[in-house]
């Protein structure tokens, strides 16, 4: 037994998975959550017999950790870390805690938009190819808990700006950044260069034989790599070709050039529809030919791709209208591309808990593509006093159930209606998810 104490903090899939991992790796174990737990992590806490308190934090007992393992969700403003940096414990994140106790070769996403497409185009070509490879991170089962349970030779690990602060020693064999838009600015006190920091930690550690892929048109990843001069190798991806592009198109075709090899497809064979998802299949291809993958392989896997829910979901074509899902566009650049890829006049209905949003972002396309906006949220004032004049037909509606009835009234035959909402979820649904359940369901009923 390690007389080590090992506190993890917050007790849902990350919290959970570290002490699972802590306890088998045998250190002394204690997880406090300040909220109540889920049943299912209570029963996985009590079935192996970890030490834990919910519905508060007892401060003793956690002050006298030699390491901390902290969920993404908890700030670094809360009292209980500040005082745990004031006594000088490290606080760590799950993903650094997992990373020490696992060889396996890891692949990371972050981004603003397009993390859970890309890992899962990546794990879906990778999986396919027979490689023994787990997806975790921000989707499904904890990486902690995989690397306790599981013996994956290879990860997909999908990152947020709040897991990567918690990065120190980690590092990824190849890591994937897709863009950097403003989002999460409220967690960040409007200050988008600590936002860029996060998201730049990515490549921390990186050496010159790991692989750096990231879009190389983003302004803002360009910028900060002339700052930081990385020595990792570079793979960058955009329309068009420039120097060191690893992964572009030309004619209607995808370009992937690594290894002196050049792999080709056409675009419109690509399972994913609209530029952004050419930007992540790009993406995902790269990470494909530095695994070696075969060209048969990868053009098949890039191909039969079945896609994520509530990501420019098709639900149903009622009466010539075609209703699209994209619930988990909750900031305004994921939007700006669902809107950028509609080929007909669209209903559009957006709107939530608004994170500091600029919608000028998405005026114009809005100004040439909606039919109507319908207005979906507990407080749409701010929505109305920037769209108010610019739109002919502007609705509010309080549920999803009036929405979707909304949206049928105004819709012509040939649209789209689509839900596409720039915004968090939270004012008036459980998450996103229920969000565009809810959609689907009234859509289905119409
Ligand atoms: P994340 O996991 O980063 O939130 P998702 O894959 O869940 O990203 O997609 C979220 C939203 O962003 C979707 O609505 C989708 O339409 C849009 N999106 C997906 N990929 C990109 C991209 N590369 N650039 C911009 N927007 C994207």
């Amino acid at each position: 037994m390690n007389e080590k104490l090992i506190v993890v903090l917050g007790g849902g899939e990350s919290g959970v998975g570290s002490a699972i991992l802590a306890q088998k790796a045998g250190f002394n174990v204690f997880l406090s959550d300040n909220g109540s737990l889920k049943d299912k992590y209570r029963d996985a806490l009590e079935s192996h017999n970890i030490n834990f308190e919910e519905n508060g934090h007892t401060e003793e007992r956690i002050l006298m950790a030699d390491e901390v393992v902290k969920s993404p969700g908890i700030p670094d403003t809360s009292i209980i870390i500040q005082k745990l940096l004031e006594k000088g414990i490290p606080v760590i994140s799950e993903i650094e805690f997992a990373s020490r106790f696992t060889t396996a070769k890891l692949i990371c996403v972050t981004g603003s938009n397009g993390k859970t497409t890309t890992v899962s185009l990546i794990y879906h070509i990778l999986k396919s190819a027979g490689l023994n490879v787990g997806l975790g991170g921000n989707v499904g089962n904890s990486f902690a808990r995989q690397v306790a349970e599981e013996s994956y030779d290879y990860y997909v690990l999908e990152l947020s700006s709040f897991q990567l602060e918690g990065l120190n020693n980690f590092r990824a064999d190849i890591a994937v950044l897709l863009n950097i838009t403003p989002d999460h600015l409220d967690r960040y006190d409007h200050n988008m260069q600590e936002y860029i920091n996060a998201k730049m930690r990515i490549i921390r550690n990186q050496r010159v034989n790991d692989a750096f892929i990231y879009w190389e048109d983003d302004p803002v990843v360009t910028r900060e790599i002339e700052k930081l001069k990385p020595e990792v190798t570079r793979f960058p991806f955009g329309v068009n070709k420039k120097e060191i592009t690893a992964g572009y198109t030309d004619e209607g075709k995808l370009f992937i050039n690594t290894k002196g090899k050049i792999f080709n497809m056409e675009l419109e064979l690509l399972a994913l529809e609209g530029m952004h998802n050419v930007y992540n299949s790009l993406a995902s291809g790269i990470v494909a030919k530095l695994m070696d993958i075969t060209d048969e392989q990868l053009r098949l896997s890039l191909s039969d791709f079945q896609g994520v829910p509530h990501r420019l979901e098709k639900v149903a074509t009622v009466r010539g209208v075609q209703y699209i899902n994209d619930s988990k566009a909750t900031n305004v650049n994921s939007c700006w591309y669902a809107l950028q890829s509609m080929r007909s006049k669209t209903v559009l209905i957006l709107g939530g808990t608004d994170k500091g949003n600029d919608y000028s972002e998405i005026e114009e396309l809005v100004r040439s593509k909606a039919r109507a906006l319908i207005f979906l949220g507990k407080d749409n004032s701010k929505l109305h006093s920037f769209f108010d004049g610019k739109v002919d037909e502007i609705r509010d509606a309080a549920s999803m159930k009036e929405a979707v009835g909304l949206a049928y009234e105004l819709a012509q035959k040939g649209d789209t209606v689509l839900l596409s909402p720039c915004c968090a979820s939270f004012d008036l649904f459980k998450n996103y998810e229920d969000r565009g359940d809810q959609f689907k369901e009234y859509v289905r009923s119409l």
